[in-house]
């Protein structure tokens, strides 16, 4: 019978005795966790040998004696010669330190679990019996994939003294476009703080007790005030919560995540940022726009739809070769069209409007800046909507034969 046994190897002496692969291996993993390693062998293959003149290691060069094993609080014998590693492992049996031995089909007195690292936990897998590392290597990827998911229970059931704040880029919508750190983080979570936009749907697969707020809308359709999102950031972490941000696509890109950020610190709260596919970029690919172009478009402009007109703005417009990228720009489109045109901006470069980016509903208007404002009109486009001006918002320009589901074209 085996017991699993979490052990911090950190500062404390590992003797490895064997310098081939399957030390090497090892010796990566004990040098990671901060262990002392002494290692036996009386020559030693290109990785271990590369790693020891990276790293401080002890190496006796020559055959193990008994004596090199004073001291040891683990033993790893993995010399390639069976009858070496029995004899190790028996003389550490003797000594009362615990010995992986790693012969083909054997086991020490101790055994190293396959194992996944997902932010403070850790789970491994032995067998039970017989040696098997392929079965408990893959047993331990299935686990691993089930975490990336966010389909496991990692939320810590017993609060820690210190809360922290994790703003999450959540991307556009669909809740495999966000990324594995993110959802992992998710599934971490006492408290959820949420936008209207991103992948509401990761949400609902959360546990039942995790507490979410959605800052997006309340009673009357008004967003909750930045500055009260930020003091609720700061409450519950303060509280010892481990608190998500979720924000649509980036959120350091029109998602005041730097506020945030700030206002956290100012605190004295722990923050992290982890990003998110920003809908800059990818509600374009949805209707099949790259944003840069070989010979088309060399570079792009950014911008927030509801700002003013400014010089630079009406530069990108201008120049043939910058693509325009509007954000939150609806409302201020016919504005926006004006001063293109009274700018002297071609009144037939292209502009594409894509509401509600790869969702089921995505629906994109090819236009012009002359048409614009008359056909986003007759369509009826409404927010959410990324609009692209400049070449690569021709309408076919990768695909020239392909009618797009739900397309229109003017
Ligand atoms: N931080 C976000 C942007 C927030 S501003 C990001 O990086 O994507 C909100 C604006 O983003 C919307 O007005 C719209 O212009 C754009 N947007 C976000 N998701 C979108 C989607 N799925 N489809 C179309 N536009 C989207």
């Amino acid at each position: 019978m085996t017991t699993m046994l979490g052990v911090s190897l950190t500062g404390r002496t590992v003797v490895m005795v064997g310098g081939g692969d399957v030390t090497a291996r090892r010796l990566e993993r004990f040098l990671s966790e901060g262990a002392l390693v002494r290692l036996i062998a009386p020559e030693l293959s290109g990785a271990v040998a590369a790693l020891v003149d990276a790293q401080r290691v002890e190496w006796i060069p020559r055959r193990a004696r008994r004596s090199d094993l004073a001291g040891a609080w683990l033993v790893h014998t993995a010399t390639g010669d069976p009858r070496v590693d029995t004899d190790i492992a028996a003389a550490c049996e003797r000594r009362r330190i615990l010995c992986v031995n790693a012969s083909d089909g054997a086991h020490g007195s101790a055994r190293l679990a396959a194992e996944t690292h997902a932010g403070d936990v850790v789970v491994g897998v032995v067998s039970d019996a017989g040696v098997d590392p392929r079965r408990a290597g893959r047993l331990r990827d299935a686990v691993a994939a089930l975490i990336r998911d966010g389909s496991l229970p990692l939320r810590r059931q017993r609060p820690t003294r210190s809360g922290r704040v994790d703003l999450v880029g959540g991307g556009p919508g669909p809740s495999d476009l966000i990324t594995v750190r993110g959802r992992r983080l998710l599934a971490e979570a006492d408290v959820v703080i949420a936008d209207r936009l991103g992948p509401t749907d990761v949400l609902s697969e959360l546990d039942p007790d995790v507490e979410v707020i959605d800052v997006g809308k309340r009673p009357g359709h008004h967003p909750v005030p930045q500055d009260e999102i930020n003091a609720l950031l700061v409450a519950h972490a303060q509280a010892g919560r481990r608190v998500v941000r979720l924000k649509g696509g980036d959120p350091f890109v029109y998602g005041r995540g730097g506020e945030e950020v700030a206002a956290c610190l100012a605190a004295g709260v722990p923050v992290e940022v982890v990003p998110g596919l920003t809908s800059v970029v990818s509600v374009p690919q949805a209707a099949g726009i790259p944003i840069t172009h070989r010979g088309s478009a060399a570079s792009v402009h950014v911008v927030n739809g509801q700002a003013d007109t400014s010089e630079s703005t009406l530069a990108a417009l201008a120049d043939d070769t910058v693509t325009t990228v509007v954000l939150m720009g609806v409302a201020g489109l016919p504005r926006l069209m004006a001063a293109a045109a009274a700018a002297g901006v071609p009144a037939d470069r292209p502009v594409a409007i894509i509401e509600r980016g790869h969702t089921p509903d995505q629906r994109t208007t090819w236009t012009t800046i002359a048409a614009a404002v008359d056909d986003a009109t007759a369509a009826g486009v409404r927010n959410p909507a990324v609009i692209v001006i400049g070449e690569v918002a021709r309408a076919g320009l990768l695909l020239p034969d392909r009618e797009m589901a739900g397309d229109r074209r003017h």
